[in-house]
C-alpha cells in the first residue's frame, strides 16, 4: 500500500534528532571551507539528519544528490547581523540544517515576515529559529511546486 507522505505544515521537524545538550549545540559547526568532506559530514554524524531539511531529498545516498549537499542557516547571516543576534548563535549546530543546492538557492533573500524583536538567550534564539524554518520551508516548498509547473510546462515539451 502506498503511503501519504504527511502535509508540509505536520512534518516534523529536523531538529527533534539533534543533540540534547546545549553545549553541544552551541558549538561551531562551520569549521573549515569543505561542507561534503568536512562540516557537512560532522554535522550528519551529530544530527542523524540525511536529507534536504526543507524537500526531503536523501543527500547521501547517490553521488548525484550528495554533490549537491550544503549547510544551511536557518537564520540567516544577513538576518542575525540585522537583529543583533549573538554571532556564536548563528554560527552553532543549532542552527543548521542539510540543503540540497535547489533549496539553499531558492531562499537567499529571505527576511521574517514577523517584528524584529531582542533575542539574548540561546533558548529565544532556538524558539526563533523554529518560527523560521517553518516559514522559510512553506516558502521553499512553494518555488518547488512553481519550478515543476514550468517544467512540466516548457521543459518536459521539448521547449527548453
Ligand atoms: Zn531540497
Amino acid at each position: 500500500m502506498e503511503q501519504t507522505p504527511p502535509e508540509v505544515g505536520e512534518r516534523p521537524l529536523p531538529f527533534a534528532t539533534y543533540p540534547t545538550d546545549d553545549t553541544e549545540l552551541q558549538k561551531t559547526i562551520w569549521k573549515g571551507s569543505n561542507c561534503r568532506r568536512g562540516y557537512g559530514r560532522e554535522y550528519i554524524r551529530k544530527t542523524h539528519q540525511n536529507c534536504c531539511a526543507y524537500c526531503n531529498k536523501p543527500l547521501i545516498e547517490y553521488y548525484d544528490a550528495w554533490v549537491t549537499m550544503a549547510l544551511d542557516h536557518v537564520v540567516p547571516v544577513s538576518v542575525c547581523k540585522d537583529w543583533s543576534i549573538p554571532p556564536e548563535f548563528c554560527r552553532s549546530l543549532a542552527n543548521a540544517v542539510l540543503t540540497c543546492a535547489a533549496c539553499n538557492g531558492f531562499d537567499n533573500r529571505y527576511k521574517p515576515s514577523f517584528d524584529k524583536r531582542q533575542i539574548t538567550t540561546f533558548q529565544e534564539f532556538l524558539t526563533l529559529r523554529g518560527e523560521i524554518f517553518i516559514e522559510r520551508r512553506e516558502r521553499i516548498l512553494k518555488k518547488h511546486e512553481e519550478e515543476k509547473e514550468f517544467f512540466k510546462e516548457k521543459v518536459a515539451q521539448a521547449d527548453v
